[in-house]
């Protein structure tokens, strides 16, 4: 009997260990399969360590950016278009860790969890391409805009969370890759997406975070009035204005980027304020495009007072901002409030019927969003000139972000078109370009003129 209930134990114990491990194999399974199946070593997938076939990647009119032709990767045939687009689809040896054809290796290759990579007759299915929201041609002219410069250019459709155009420079062909390390000045960080990846100074567009906190926590303040005579003494330090504006309304101060007056609003609004809005713009949290995770744009004014919490307010301080995060702002304010999360891919794939296609958060008051709207409307009628945007309904802020270094500041444009027939929210940034309506400002028209053609 005693014999009977060892052997009893044993086998309870061995059973154990084998539900545990097989436990162990099924969550592993699902954590990792994704990257096992894609081991180079793979050979339902590779031949000597190249993929032997992959998905086409299409743009949102059909238009091929990637495809793969008897074992070797082609781009599309326009030498442009292909060069701009190349942090959206990914070069050939994967050095863009964001581009879709590393991202999204999965769906090109065919595999998924269920079927792992079988195929029917060994070929590949329509299922494995990949149609990107992206406009090819708009793309283009992002690049030519942008015209050797180095930045971004982001616009996308705030109700939808389409991303139309995404451009990243310096860039280069993908079917001619040059030797980067023999010139690392002209392609300083080639290899990163910066819409996804980077994080800039702000500068004046975050008086947008500013403003929308004094709309809600200051009183009467569309209706105050705030004395700029180009300088503010705070304590010890200075903050500095381009001009002096005179005594100038929230409205005024914002289309005249007015720092005096937004230092005074900042101190009136204090740190908890501020950060509160700041976060709530999106700053210091990611977005995940389709599962890409952008960088995070940084604000901490926690026990920070004084000329810092003012400059802080300014956009300056410690502030770093990621664009398309910021760009996805633009759309909250043009969208009743509402942000709704960028996205690149035009269709999910065969889980479609499980994801969510469009991500939304409110990050403004309706009320709120609409009176941030009217002040950015009145920018470009007052300041930046309407007819520079001719038909566009533009809602826009400049931001001339100092750098410091003896470095030129770097060029900020960013908003949304007030348009039922064209939803365009976009971010514009030059890096070291200077002023920001001087810079970024005709790149955004020409891109924008171009998305509503
Ligand atoms: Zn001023």
């Amino acid at each position: 009997m005693k014999l009977l209930s060892t052997r009893t134990a044993l086998v309870l114990i061995y059973s154990l260990l084998l539900v545990l491990g097989l436990v162990a194999f099924t969550v592993k399974y699902f954590n990792n399969a994704s990257a096992w199946v894609q081991y180079p070593t793979n050979r339902h997938l590779y031949a000597n360590g190249k993929l032997h076939s992959s998905g086409t990647i299409y743009d949102c009119s059909g238009s091929i950016l990637m495809q793969m032709v008897d074992g070797t990767t082609e781009f599309n045939k326009d030498k442009t278009v292909r060069t701009a687009v190349m942090h959206a689809t990914g070069d050939v040896n994967s050095n863009v860790a964001t581009g879709a054809q590393a991202v999204f290796r999965d769906r090109l290759t065919g595999w998924d969890i269920i079927n792992g990579a079988y195929r029917f007759n060994n070929k590949l299915s329509s299922r494995s391409d990949l149609t990107l929201t992206l406009d090819a041609d708009l793309c283009a002219t992002a690049y030519k805009e942008l015209d050797g410069r180095r930045g971004t250019v982001g616009v996308y459709n705030y109700k939808t969370g389409e991303i139309l155009c995404m451009v990243s420079t310096p860039s280069f062909d993908p079917e001619n890759p040059p030797d980067v390390e023999a010139n690392p000045e002209k392609y300083e960080g080639v290899y990163i997406n910066r819409l996804f990846s980077s994080a800039y100074t702000p500068g004046s567009v975050f008086k947008l975070a500013t403003a929308a906190a004094a709309i809600d926590h200051l009183n009467n303040v569309e209706n105050n009035l705030y004395h700029c005579d180009g300088k503010l003494q705070i304590g010890g330090d200075m903050v500095t204005c381009p001009s002096a504006h005179g005594e100038v309304t929230i409205e005024q101060a914002l289309a005249n980027s007015c720092n005096t007056a937004f230092a005074q609003i900042t101190l009136d609004l204090g740190a908890d304020r501020l950060q509160k809005y700041a976060d709530l713009a999106g700053f210091n949290s990611r977005l995940e495009v389709d599962g890409i995770k952008t960088a995070i744009g940084k604000v901490n004014v926690a026990d920070v007072e004084g000329a810092d919490l003012a400059w802080a307010g300014i956009g300056q301080y410690t502030n770093t901002a990621n664009p398309l995060n910021f760009m996805a702002y633009m759309g909250a304010i043009a969208n009743d409030g509402v942000r709704i999360t960028p996205r690149i891919l035009a269709d999910q794939g065969i889980f479609s019927f499980i994801t969510t296609s469009v991500e939304k958060k409110r990050v403004l008051s309706a009320e709120t969003a609409e009176k941030l709207g009217k002040m950015m409307r009145n920018n470009t009628i007052s300041t930046y000139g309407e007819g520079n945007f001719r038909g566009l309904e533009l809602c826009a802020k400049t931001g001339t972000a100092e750098v410091g270094g003896g470095k030129q500041p770097h060029a900020w444009f960013a908003g949304y078109l007030d348009r039922e027939d064209f939803p365009l929210a976009f971010v514009v940034i030059i890096e070291n370009g200077g002023s920001g309506s001087r810079a970024a400002a005709p790149v955004a028209a020409k891109v924008l003129q171009a998305a509503v053609r």
